[in-house]
């Protein structure tokens, strides 16, 4: 009686732990994702491997190649029709910022007037969707986002509360008063309404307090005016910023628009330097120098009332210029506002366009969307390139866009943080919602 009893528990003792054991190989194997690429693009060298596996587990990229085996048990998507390459990165967004014709006539002063914070950041999440869903794996957030909506949604998507791209986020955009805005007396003096659009910084004790405060509040990069208003800063002032943003490990982007703002900003050593208005050809060549990135916002003619002919043909010809003096130039829209019947993302990847007139050969805008991008942003260690180790971000499109770079507008797989967000050309974002802060609620 007694040796049967102790049997019967042995035998109830090994099935539970092999039940156990059993469940552990099923969780393990269902965390290894093999996806079959029938083409991968490496834009680095801007060759392409055929039949490729590529294993994802944990959220990063395991072994990588035409001769992987899928271990047993993973889960296996088949891309061999499609055309694998690493997440597109822009450069320069507002994803808590659209102003539109109706009601603001295009104006963002009045979209900053008529909408709150709250409904920004909203607005951000969905415009961030958007952008993944085109394939846009970091955007850079640089600025306009209200009372830091994008430290807000940047901190939300880290935590794993919903999908999005990388956000690298600038806090509000500091300046000599005023910033971009030239608002009355008793509006900006009486009721302070350049803030929370911009901080003003006139003086060197005001510029420090700047820059930590957006530090404080969540920005992983600095964004200066440098020559918004006729005062703008000198050299010493965007020097000042540089060290005092180098104690948080940040670095500064420059808002530049006219050439004399341009020779301080890379005369003072800034890390990047947004919009073309104020480069030309010495510009370029002393960015290319430096290693200064360029993050001009080339605004395609096809976007009707968000740029002139004139204005394009010196774009165009701005982006060669720098394309052939070999400055680090990135892919970057400052797309901020509502196209009716196009989402944020279809916004941005329009601007291909401005770089297929430039004649840029599409290895290099593929180069400028992705590896320029990650080094601008910095995760070229972290996340971007398909490389053991590395984050799993990865999109596949239906053609080849080496051979024809309009085929990153069809988009029809993405892979964020090892997580399938889109599959068959369809957002299947499931995965990406959490009720709390799966990832850790210290976030900043
Ligand atoms: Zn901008």
């Amino acid at each position: 009686m007694k040796r049967s009893v102790m049997s019967a528990l042995l035998l109830v003792l090994v099935c539970v732990l092999g039940a156990a054991s059993a469940a552990a190989q099923a969780t393990a194997a269902a965390q290894v994702i093999a996806i079959r690429a029938g083409q991968l693009i490496d834009p680095e060298t801007g060759t392409v491997t055929t039949n490729a596996i590529i294993l994802v587990e944990d959220g990063r990229f395991g072994a990588i190649g035409p001769n992987v085996s899928i271990p047993r048990g993973a889960e296996v998507i088949d891309l061999s029709e499609l055309t694998v390459l690493p997440g597109l990165v822009d450069a320069h967004n507002h994803l808590a910022l659209t102003y539109k014709e109706d009601p603001e006539s295009n104006i963002y002063y009045l979209t900053y007037v008529l909408e709150s914070t709250p409904l920004r950041a909203i607005q951000a999440a969905s415009n961030g969707m958007q952008m993944l869903s085109s394939g846009f794996t970091i955007v850079r957030d640089m600025g306009n986002n209200g009372d830091y909506a994008d430290s807000a949604l940047r901190i939300a998507i880290e935590q794993g509360w919903l999908p999005g791209p990388t956000i690298i986020n600038s806090g509000i955009i500091i300046g000599g008063m005023g910033g971009q805005f030239w608002p009355t007396p008793e509006m900006g003096v009486g009721r302070n309404i350049v803030y929370p659009e911009y901080l003003d910084a006139d003086t060197h004790d005001e510029i420090i307090k700047a820059v930590r405060q957006n530090a404080l509040y969540g920005a992983t990069v600095i964004k200066i005016c440098v020559d918004c208003k006729p005062w703008g800063y000198t050299t010493d002032e965007i020097q000042l910023f540089i060290t005092e943003a180098a104690k948080a490990g940040l670095k500064v982007e420059g808002h530049v628009q006219t050439r004399e703002g341009a020779e301080r900003a890379i005369e003072a050593g800034i890390w990047s330097i947004a919009h073309d208005s104020g480069l030309d050809d010495e510009m370029h060549k002393a960015m290319a120098q430096k290693g200064i990135f360029r993050a001009g916002t080339e605004t395609p003619l096809t976007l009707t009332g968000h740029t002139t002919e004139q204005r394009y043909e010196r774009t165009v010809a701005g982006l060669k210029n720098a394309h052939d003096n070999g400055v680090p130039i990135t892919f970057s829209t400052d797309a901020d506002y509502y196209v009716p019947g196009w989402t944020r993302g279809e916004v941005a990847i329009e601007f291909i366009e401005t770089w297929k007139a430039a004649g840029i050969p599409t290895a290099d805008i593929l180069r400028a969307m992705t590896i320029t991008g990650y080094k601008v942003s910095e995760t070229q260690d972290t996340r971007g390139p398909i490389r053991s180790g590395m984050i799993a971000d990865l999109i596949a499109v239906s053609g080849n866009p080496l051979e024809d770079i309009d085929a990153l507008r069809d988009v029809q797989f993405v892979l964020k943080d090892g997580m399938i967000f889109k599959q068959g050309g369809v957002m299947t974002p499931g995965a990406f919602f959490h009720g709390g802060p799966v990832n850790g609620a210290r976030i900043r």
